[in-house]
């Protein structure tokens, strides 16, 4: 739908309008069977058949008054998107012939796709084809519209016939489980005895670019490969800094407001909206809530930012890296640890120095993100997200935490003396101006270069791509802090009757050993890279060399440990990671190769042909051409330099294409093809610079970015 100025919304009306709610469902099932399904929803459990046959029976019932015709098991394949198969609810006709529309408590409880054709990593040979998928009773079902019509839509987790993970919502499901447990173990040991479950709760602020559609499709970069793979620099880039908070287009305005209308519908918090610093950058971030559910609405906010771009004649770019010299995308992950009587668990409040509670999760989080840094970054690569990590903008690959002046001060002290006996605070900012107000200043100031920062109540994860599902970077942070909660709950439920010695002894253990993962300064400087070599913290610079993380001894320990990936399962998505790495860069190499070839070195061959022509009719005429020379001589140099560049691009991705071993195959695409590649984008990047505008073939940056 495409809303009109002025028009009055009713944001109160609409907000969940698509979605079966908790709220809907207490309405339209008999009480009982609606207590067993909340009981199963907060506490874990499975529904009896008869209970699923009823909620089925009242969710289709809903659906299909609001126009449903088909439903669908909503899953998250190893793909980073989600899959979809449509089932209709039509049934057998009766002897009449008379249709009823069905949908009964088996189908919406498990599904069975043909899962052969997506990404398994061996964990499956293609003619065990059987995989399931099974309703995540946590996650809200919602409808979809489109050119289908309207589709109910069940979220679910995919497994295989032997009950492999083949998703990214299984291991996901399992971590918040182990991190649950073992945080209401140390809850616990504070006294806190009402608490039942503890959640990790995410909110994901959302990057993107926007590209008029007529400009997008003459790309067959942006077309193939969502990024450009040519193009020289606009005259024009981010370096006013005018962008950034900038005033919004009316164009950009519209698809947000019917952006905001089509995620508030799906009873997603679209919140915050923004131009970001690039050039047709921009933000959305939701109100963070629990983590499953935050994954499945970014996948929807993700969907939802392509399907609007359509109907206002634009495209969406999720691509980490759309263009070469301006930001790239991200998605910030802010994440916290909230129990259910509502104690967040990262509050330092205003005496952290005090807050033992506080510190002892801060010690427990220190040791967690020093001991896995590897395993952190792993879980943010993604293909285009190598081309930010590391690339100064956005943060490095170097994991590392911000905690603030006042945090790091009262850690320093912990280590020093085993005490903090003094807390910074942040006192009055004095605006000068007789009539604003002074504020209270927040303790610790911003530090936007920090991949892991604390902010106030939260840690915020920026090192997530832009294009990437936020299942990985979840799961892992929940696992990893669940091994550690596990471990210090292990030491102070033995001490209880010493509990205040050993829990302080603890803290200071844990900071003393892991404060070398503390890093306050400027994450993007040369610096910082020598320090934290010194410190020993891992740099670790590209997707396939994070991949090998996943299956050490470490790592299959403690995945393994809470039951969120066997050895197997671990194994299976490092295969899966050279395989989408080799893809990915083979796609972007052919179409270089197809664009080099077809379009631009044609172009630019007959531009040169046209040239020499005037040239030659210039000196007929009698006059020298010296300007009309020396050009054509720098673009027959570059162009002979760019046809030699596709020569070896084509050789290379020819030898690339026929390895065997997948690994071996992935890197020899990093280290090789990317390489040819490279050298064949310098040469066009030069000669779109001097060649007449009118003959480029393709649009340019200078297009691309300023025409939204
Ligand atoms: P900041 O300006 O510090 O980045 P915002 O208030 O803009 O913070 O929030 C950014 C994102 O963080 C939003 O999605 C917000 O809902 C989320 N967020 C805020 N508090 C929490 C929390 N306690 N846990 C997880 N996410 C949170
Ligand atoms: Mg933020």
């Amino acid at each position: 739908m495409v809303t009109k100025m002025g028009e009055v919304l009713n944001v109160e009306k609409i907000f969940g309008e698509k979605v079966f709610t908790v709220a809907k469902m207490k309405e339209r099932l008999p009480k009982k069977v609606f207590q067993e399904v909340k009981k199963v929803m907060d506490q874990g459990g499975e529904l009896s058949m008869a209970t699923a046959d009823i909620v089925a029976k009242a969710m289709k019932d809903w659906a299909v008054e609001n126009g449903a015709t088909h439903y669908t098991h909503w899953f998250q394949p190893l793909t980073g998107i989600t899959a979809e198969k449509h089932d209709s609810f039509v049934s057998h006709p009766d002897v009449d012939g008379r249709m009823l529309m069905e949908f009964s408590g088996k189908e919406l409880i498990k599904g069975e796709p043909d899962a052969s054709s997506f990404p398994s990593g061996g964990l499956r040979a293609t003619f065990e084809a059987r995989g399931y998928t099974a309703w995540d009773i946590t996650s809200p079902a919602f409808l979809k519209e489109s050119g289908c019509g309207t589709i109910l839509c069940i979220p679910t987790a995919f497994c295989s016939y032997t009950g492999e993970a083949l998703d990214k919502k299984t291991p996901l499901l399992r971590s918040m489980e182990a991190l649950s447990e073992q945080a209401l173990r140390i809850v616990k040991l504070f006294g806190d005895q009402e608490a039942t479950k503890v959640t990790a709760s995410v909110g994901p602020e959302q990057e993107y670019f926007l590209v008029d559609k007529d400009l997008y499709m003459q790309r067959k970069d942006l077309m193939f490969a969502g990024r450009t793979l040519f193009g020289a620099p606009a005259p024009k880039g981010q370096e006013m800094e005018d962008h950034y908070f900038g005033v919004i287009k009316e164009r950009v305005g519209n698809y947000m407001k019917d952006l905001n209308v089509e995620l508030w519908k799906l009873g997603v918090t679209a919140k915050t909206q923004h131009n970001e610093v690039a050039p047709a950058q921009h933000e959305l971030a939701p109100i963070y809530e629990t983590a499953n559910i935050a994954v499945d609405h970014n996948q929807l906010v993700m969907e939802a930012m392509k399907r609007v771009a359509y109907k206002h004649d634009l495209r969406c770019l999720l691509h980490e890296k759309p263009y070469a010299g301006v930001n790239g995308s991200g998605k910030h992950n802010n994440w916290s640890i909230i129990t259910d009587n509502g104690v967040n668990l990262l509050e330092p409040g205003d005496t952290p120095n005090k807050n033992i509670r506080f510190l002892l999760v801060l010690a427990c989080i220190m040791k967690a993100v020093d001991t896995h840094a590897d395993l952190l970054r792993q879980s943010a690569s993604d293909v285009g997200n190598d081309h930010r990590l590391g690339a100064n903008e956005a943060p490095p690959a170097i994991i590392s935490i911000f905690l603030g002046d006042q945090l790091e001060d009262v850690v320093r002290q912990l280590v020093e003396t085993g005490d903090a006996e003094k807390v910074k605070q942040g006192g009055k900012l004095e605006t000068g101006v007789s009539t604003l107000p002074d504020f209270e200043k927040d303790a610790t100031d911003r530090n936007r270069t920090s991949p892991f920062a604390f902010t106030g109540n939260k840690f915020e994860f920026r090192t997530v791509g832009s294009a990437d599902s936020i299942a990985s970077p979840n799961t892992t942070l929940n696992a990893i802090v669940a091994e550690s909660f596990c471990e210090a709950a292990d030491i102070l439920e033995k001490s209880a009757d010493n509990f205040d010695m050993a829990v302080h002894d603890l803290i200071k253990k844990y900071m003393t050993q892991h404060q070398r993962i503390v890093f306050n300064g400027d994450g993007y400087s040369d610096e910082w890279v020598a320090e934290a070599k010194r410190r020993g913290l891992p740099n670790i610079k590209s997707m396939i060399e994070a991949a090998a993380t996943l299956t050490t001894d470490k790592s299959v320990a403690l995945f393994g440990k809470f039951g969120i990936f066997t050895k197997a399962e671990l194994e299976s998505r490092e295969e899966i990671i050279y395989e989408t790495y080799a893809k990915t860069i083979n796609i972007e190499a052919l179409t270089m190769i197809d664009m080099a070839g077809k379009d631009i070195i044609p172009a630019v061959a007959s531009y040169e042909g046209g040239l020499a022509s005037t040239i030659l009719s210039i000196k007929e005429a009698g006059a020298k051409a010296t300007a009309q020379i020396e050009l054509l001589q720098e673009v027959d140099t570059l162009l002979a330099e760019a046809k030699k560049a596709l020569n070896t691009l084509k050789e290379v991705e020819a030898q690339a294409s026929s390895m065997q071993d997948v690994k071996a195959q992935a890197f020899y695409y990093k280290d090789t093809v990317k390489v040819a590649m490279d050298a064949l984008r310098a040469p066009i990047d030069k000669l779109e610079m001097i060649v007449d505008g009118t003959v480029w073939p393709i649009p340019t940056y200078g297009d691309l970015m300023f025409e939204v």
